[in-house]
């Protein structure tokens, strides 16, 4: 029995999680389930599943919480607070980490899952995005293992050749290059004008995904892929010209490696999260996902295009703090959660979020080195610098 901690497990990722789990009863039992405020999800996720623990970020949320399963005499303890995040990752309760908390607030938890050496299933590729090397190193040192959840990286695990733990060690073994795909999002046949013009409302609907507010705005500008990017530089060793992008509108091909031979290997599945999240829960085996087979013939074709950074501007930003490197792509991150936040909350217009971030990392200068503090750090002042600009 392997015992898992799912940290947001009331999001999008944490609810696919629990339904592959839940068909896999035998082989997975739920240490603690962690969200931020969403008390009722959280309240049937615990009758469901009967955690041992149930963390909610919000004080009065875990008091909520803790009293209505009281009156249901639930045996989960209800515990709140950061550091509660951080116990409930690195316990010698729990041996499989699946980080699916959104953006940076994840941060703390998933190094912490990396620093005792857990099996980490990696979703919240913000936690990688701002302290990549840092996060890298701790999962060397503590020998963790480390697995990827995004659709893409984890199609590209799937491709890279097979032989050592992490799969991130591959030199030699003649990969080129890897070739990410992306949808394009919504607005991928918009004009530039159109885009001025486009609500939250219409960036949430994401044409082949259902996923969070935070990462359907971030597909819709294709600061996703940009992150993705940078996920991938660090996942699997990459340099930023080693790693390419292709618009794919099917999403039925999650990512290729194109390898020095001329053979390129393509993962692909209908667009369900479930097949990455079995996929990394089971690795080295496979297990069911609930996921129906594709059907090659009823999607009928594979279309191709060119990602054009004029039409994504996030997309060359993100390129751009992966080659300054240090705290840059931290910096990038948070300015993103600040101008999406903003968008969503039309206090800035859709095209607002890369100009913000543009002149964030412009005027800020990123740190050469990577500590916890410099990350931190860099990570405060891009947000209150994004905040004045929005404000102005
Ligand atoms: P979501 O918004 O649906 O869920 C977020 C979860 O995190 C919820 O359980 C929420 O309660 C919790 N949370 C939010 N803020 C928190 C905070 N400050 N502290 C603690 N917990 C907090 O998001 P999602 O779509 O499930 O995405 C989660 C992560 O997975 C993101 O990093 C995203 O980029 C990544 N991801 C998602 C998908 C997808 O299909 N949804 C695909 C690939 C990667
Ligand atoms: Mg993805």
């Amino acid at each position: 029995m392997k015992r898992v901690t799912l940290l947001g497990s009331t999001g999008s990722i944490g609810v696919s999680t629990l339904n592959v789990l839940a068909q896999h009863s035998d082989k997975y039992r739920v240490y603690a389930l962690t969200a931020n405020r969403s008390v009722d999800v959280m309240f049937e996720q615990c009758q469901a599943f009967n955690p041992e623990i149930a963390v909610m970020l919000d004080e009065q949320s875990a008091e909520n919480l803790a009293k209505k399963l009281k009156l249901i005499n639930s045996t989960t303890q209800v515990l709140s607070g950061e550091q509660a995040l951080v116990d409930v990752s690195e316990s010698n309760n729990t041996d499989y980490v699946m980080a699916a908390i959104v953006g940076s607030a994840g941060l703390l938890p998933t190094l912490a899952a990396a620093k005792s050496g857990k099996h980490i299933l990696l979703a919240n590729k913000e936690a990688l995005v701002m302290s990549g090397g840092l996060f890298m190193r701790e999962v060397e040192a503590n020998n963790a293992t480390l697995l990827p959840v995004d659709s893409e990286h984890n199609a590209i695990w799937q491709c890279l050749p097979v032989g050592s733990k992490q799969q991130h060690h591959f030199d030699g073994k003649g990969v080129r290059r890897i070739i990410l795909t992306a949808s394009g999002g919504p607005f991928r046949d918009y004009s530039t004008d159109q885009l001025e013009d486009v609500t939250p409302e219409q960036a949430v609907a994401h044409p082949n995904w259902s996923m969070g507010q935070k990462i359907s705005v971030d597909s819709a500008t294709m600061m996703n892929k940009g992150l993705e990017v940078i996920e991938a530089h660090w996942l699997f060793g990459m340099t930023s010209d080693q790693i390419d992008v292709v618009l794919h509108r099917q999403s039925i091909i999650h990512s290729m490696v194109d390898y020095v031979d001329g053979s390129v290997l393509a993962q692909m599945g209908n667009p369900d999260m479930r097949t990455p999240i079995a996929n990394a829960l089971a690795w080295p085996d496979r297990i069911y996902s609930g996921v129906a087979p594709l059907d090659l013939v009823a999607a009928g074709r594979l279309d191709f295009s060119e990602a054009d950074h004029q039409h994504f501007p996030c997309l060359a930003l993100a390129y751009q703090a992966l080659e300054i490197g240090g705290t840059s792509t931290a910096i990038l991150n948070a300015a993103n959660e600040i101008a999406v936040d903003a968008f969503l909350k039309k206090r800035l217009k859709f095209t607002g979020i890369a100009r913000v971030i543009e002149e964030v990392l412009t005027k800020l200068p990123a740190s050469a080195g990577d500590t916890l503090q410099q990350i931190l750090d860099d990570d405060h002042h891009a947000r209150e610098l994004a905040k004045r600009l929005i404000a102005a």
